[in-house]
């Protein structure tokens, strides 16, 4: 009762107050109509990217499992590449690329293995030669070179690249109303690899960096209780003039330590020892990872120890080598860098890491 008439009372006794407080009802309603639209949209766009994932319209769609005698029993009817199952898959393995996305792109470009360029040429992926200022395209001296040669490009523009959906990569491969596209073909590029790749029983792998290639992004410390020795330096010493160069760091170690990877990854380089002029002279027993999620390298020198293969996927923490001495090193400790590059692009892993170090 108190209450009704206060209502009553209070907008004939105060206007500003009722403005107020009719503001501030607003206010509160507008913050809610806001959020609530934000979160609509949130939705909107999670909705995009699951529609992505579930493969609508050349998107991703991963059934994980690669079913191999889907794979050869498509291939059966694809020319030259009747039989090659096999080596689309090993080709595949060895770049990380989905071998369904490889065989889809290859029977779209070839007309399923029928071109003039893959009958004649070995060539399956539209590789352009150098040689001939990139006007004709290049001839492999046989089918399984111009495959490898077409994996590598692959492994560039999807793990490299990171265009790890058909679309993004039909965007770069054959984008839509160029010059030298007088008839729009590209136009017909994503829905004819999409249909292939059902074909083949769905993408298995690379969309939005899923799998083991990808990892989490963010690197843990390889080895325990560590202990940082010497920094991360690239620069012209102001005193001696000299250019200091410790493009990693370093972590004091007893010998037979364990080195554990930094995230989840790819091993692409393994050398017992490196060998000089082969990129990695100097570090001894050393060890590249790929990592899809970030598209950055980790390395690890002068190990004592290798456990692990070229080709062969590791997860965040696993131990992949133990702590040496091995190449260009005075003293048992881990050479670790992070590489923006395969063969170079190192940056300082400190403040990545999080750990102090000083140079
Ligand atoms: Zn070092």
């Amino acid at each position: 009762m108190a209450q009704r008439n206060n209502q009553n009372q209070e907008p004939t006794k105060s206007w500003g107050l009722l403005i107020l407080r009719f503001l501030s009802v607003k206010v509160i309603l507008i913050v809610i109509l806001l959020f609530v639209g934000i979160s609509a949209l949130g939705v909107l766009i999670g909705g995009s990217t699951q529609q992505d994932t579930l493969g609508v319209g050349g998107g991703c769609s991963v059934s994980g499992e690669l079913n191999e005698e889907t794979f050869n029993q498509t291939l059966e009817q694809a020319g030259v590449f009747k039989g090659k199952g096999n080596l689309f898959i090993s080709i595949a393995k060895e770049q990380n690329i989905d071998p369904v996305l490889f065989a889809a792109i290859a029977m779209s470009e070839t007309g399923w293995g029928t071109s003039k360029a893959v009958v004649e040429k070995n060539n399956p992926g539209g590789i352009m030669d150098s040689a001939t200022g990139m006007s004709t395209v290049k001839r492999f001296s046989s089918l399984k070179e111009g495959m490898e040669a077409m994996g590598v490009t692959l492994h560039n523009r999807i793990v490299v690249d990171g265009l790890t959906t058909i679309e993004k990569l039909g965007n770069v491969y054959a984008p839509i109303g160029v010059a030298n596209d007088p008839n729009n073909l590209n136009a017909n590029w994503i829905p004819t690899v999409t249909a292939i790749a059902d074909k083949f029983g769905g993408l298995t792998m690379n969309c939005s960096n899923t799998g083991s290639s990808g990892g989490t992004g963010k690197y843990i410390i390889p080895v325990k209780n560590p202990r940082v020795s010497s920094g991360f330096s690239d620069r012209i010493n102001p005193v001696t003039g000299v250019h200091e160069s410790h493009k990693g760091l370093d972590f004091a170690q007893p010998i037979g330590s364990d080195i554990l990877a930094a995230d989840d990854g790819k091993v692409v380089v393994v050398m017992k020892p490196a060998v000089s002029g082969s990129g990695f002279g100097g570090y001894g027993f050393v060890t590249l990872i790929e990592h899809g999620k970030n598209k950055e390298w980790t390395l690890y020198g002068h190990q004592s120890e290798i456990l692990v293969k070229v080709g062969q996927k590791v997860k965040q923490g696993q131990v992949i080598g133990k702590v040496g001495s091995t190449g260009q090193s005075t003293g048992p400790h881990l050479h670790f860098e992070i590489r923006k590059k395969k063969m170079g692009g190192q940056v300082d892993p400190a403040p990545v890491l999080g750990v102090l170090a000083t140079s």
